[in-house]
């Protein structure tokens, strides 16, 4: 990852995105261990990139057996988060891994609330595969979604999950109706 932060400085990227979580094959009594771990990696990471004026970002991921237990709730991103000692840090919601994993995506947007700062936008049809469909075509309620991000005033980058180019742009189109600029 800090080879990755090397790359994101070279090109002047803005924000470094992250895929954090435990892994649940680890027996349990291990968990806390890998969370202070976990922790430490965020903490060396936005050391670097804070100076060079990029974000670390953590994301949410999906729901499996066997790893990245505690992202999928939000819970583990947002302990995450709050232990996080930085000034350039922040969360990462991915639409569709929100509704893979069975949350509500608009409200897993106000729970996030400003510690959000990064957006994944994909759609999908609710789990178990991560299809990584065009924005509405899969079954995510996008107008509540595009609510909660005015509600939290989110204002950070969001990046399309999605191809082709042409499903790409009328995404962007349709973004742009809705929101303006
Ligand atoms: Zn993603």
């Amino acid at each position: 990852m800090l080879a990755a932060l090397r790359i994101a400085d070279r090109i002047g990227a803005s924000v470094l995105n992250v895929h954090p979580g435990i892994h649940g094959y680890f027996p349990e009594r291990f968990w806390p261990r890998m969370k202070a771990a976990e922790l430490a990696v965020f903490q060396e990471l936005s050391a670097f990139g804070e100076p060079r004026g990029i974000r670390v970002v953590a994301e949410n991921l999906i729901r499996t057996n066997v790893h990245f237990e505690d992202t999928w709730t939000l819970d583990g991103v947002v302990r995450l988060h709050d232990d996080w000692q930085a000034g350039l840090k922040g969360l990462c919601l991915d639409t569709g891994h929100a509704h893979q994993a069975g949350l509500d995506v608009a409200a897993a947007v106000r729970r996030l609330g400003p510690r959000l700062k990064h957006l994944h936008l994909h759609d999908n049809h609710g789990g178990p595969i991560d299809e990584h469909l065009p924005i509405g075509d899969g079954t995510i309620a996008w107008d509540g979604v595009f609510g909660a991000l005015e509600d939290v005033g989110f204002d950070g980058l969001a990046v399309f999950e999605f191809g082709p180019p042409e499903r790409q742009r009328e995404a962007a189109d349709r973004l742009r109706a809705r929101f303006g600029a």
